[in-house]
């Protein structure tokens, strides 16, 4: 019982389209809500909002108006972020 009402305090999110042809890359990948999208890249989804406009991610809406982020992209993306992180907080060692 417990259990259950734990279960229900969770907040629902989207569930993931997956496989989903992204026109941008040309190839399958899995689609995730902008929420999630937001949790893995840990920005928020107004940050997700400004990279879809600046096309740094791919995304789609579907016909319930949800936004859904490629996750190929959003990879990517949060591959640039860490190495450009690490470029800031650590210049030339010598
Ligand atoms: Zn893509």
């Amino acid at each position: 019982m417990d259990k259950i009402t734990e279960r229900l305090k969770q907040p629902v999110l989207p569930q993931r389209l997956a496989p989903y042809w992204c026109s941008v890359c040309g190839k399958l990948v899995t689609m995730i809500p902008i929420e999630e999208a937001a949790m893995i890249s840990k920005v928020s989804a107004e940050a997700i909002y400004h990279k879809i406009e600046n096309r740094s991610l791919h995304a789609i809406r579907t016909s319930s108006g949800a936004h859904f982020i490629c996750l190929a992209s959003l990879t990517q993306s949060v591959l640039r972020q860490a190495i450009n992180a690490k470029n800031l907080s650590s210049p030339d060692k010598h």
